[in-house]
């Protein structure tokens, strides 16, 4: 017989979101419980340093701002538990979820913060750097900073990578733009805007072979031309990849609303609410634009004071 537990709030993700939201509710007297998810911290603990979070004006790195955010709602006794929530039931006024440990939860509230992941090309090479904080990123408005007035090299033609390369082609000296097909995926407007962009080179039919590099970091990208077989070395010290993200929203499916894409649709702009009374959402799990931390952490906060009003308004 699996254990069932009866809450006010639970919190499922451990990003910046998932955090912001446990801290208010915890505040809020709402008792909650998080289940971190497969990925303790989120994505943040991929990043190396953080310089775009207010209130840290030396930066901190990701795992370190990652571990003073659990504090802080662990401070206002916010029950963190590591594990992941496998399976939901929506159907219902009570909301119920499973814990991969066979824990059935019964919530009257839930916020989703579960995140999104971005894809990479699955390169050992890539992955190695990745790892190593050493030049690989998917994230050009996080990391581009520190490649100011370097060379890079940008997969991908949707409008991600548009938005990335002319973001980075304001910091970095050269931008190398590696598009697999001859033709982009993005809006008219954006590729126009990247073909505009002196500092931008373009090179189509284009496929990385190996990320390459040394102790340090990446120092190139070996490419291959998919049409004439040509290889030749680009070289550059950070390697951007832009081929899309996947919202981690699976096994929410059967009862939220999701878009095309698989991101969850708020039932009312400037909200958190989403088409299930009592289901909130925040963080990239809903933001396929903004995509930053601190965004993360706002809509976090908002989760939490829409869940706070409608457990008062439950409660009468
Ligand atoms: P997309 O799925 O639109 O584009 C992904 C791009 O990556 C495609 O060009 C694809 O190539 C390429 N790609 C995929 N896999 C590989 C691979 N293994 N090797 C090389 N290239 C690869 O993702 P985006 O993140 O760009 O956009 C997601 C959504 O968000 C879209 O709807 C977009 O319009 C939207 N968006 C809107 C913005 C705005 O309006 N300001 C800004 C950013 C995103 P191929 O075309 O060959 O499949």
């Amino acid at each position: 017989m699996s254990k069932v537990e009866n809450i006010d709030c639970l919190i499922i993700g451990s990003g910046p979101a998932g955090y912001t939201a446990a801290i208010y509710a915890a505040r809020a007297d709402m008792n909650p419980v998080m289940y971190q998810g497969l990925q303790p911290g989120g994505q943040l603990t991929t990043t190396n340093e953080v310089e775009n979070f207010p209130g840290y004006p030396d930066g901190v790195t990701g795992p370190e701002m990652m571990m003073q955010l659990q504090k802080q709602a662990e401070r206002f006794k916010t029950d963190v538990r590591s594990g992941f929530i496998g399976k939901v039931d929506f159907s219902g006024p009570i909301h119920k979820c499973w814990s991969e440990d066979g824990t059935e939860i019964h919530a009257k509230t839930v916020i989703i913060s579960t995140g999104a992941a971005a894809m990479y090309l699955g390169l050992e090479s890539e992955q190695k750097y990745l790892k190593m904080g050493g030049g690989v990123s998917a994230c050009a408005v996080c990391d581009g900073f520190f490649y100011k007035n370097q060379e890079t090299v940008i997969v991908g033609a949707g409008d991600t990578a548009c938005e990335e390369a002319h973001y980075l082609s304001k910091l970095c000296s050269k931008v190398t733009m590696l598009v697999r097909r001859d033709e982009f995926r993005a809006s008219k407007i954006m590729e126009d805007r990247v073909r505009n962009t002196p500092n931008i080179e373009i090179l189509v039919n284009t496929e990385t072979v190996e990320v390459l590099g040394d102790d340090m970091g990446v120092t190139g990208a070996r490419v291959i031309n998919n049409k004439t077989n040509e290889t030749m070395d680009i070289p550059c010290t950070g390697f951007f990849v832009a081929i899309g993200h996947k919202p981690n929203t699976d096994i929410f499916k059967e009862f939220i609303n999701l878009d095309e894409t698989g991101y969850i649709k708020y039932e009312k702009p400037g909200t958190s609410l989403t088409n299930v009374p009592g289901v909130f959402v925040s963080g990239d799990a809903a933001d396929h634009v903004y995509r930053q931390a601190v965004t993360a952490a706002g809509t976090g906060c908002m989760a939490a004071l829409d869940a706070e009003r409608y457990l008062s308004a439950l409660e009468g």
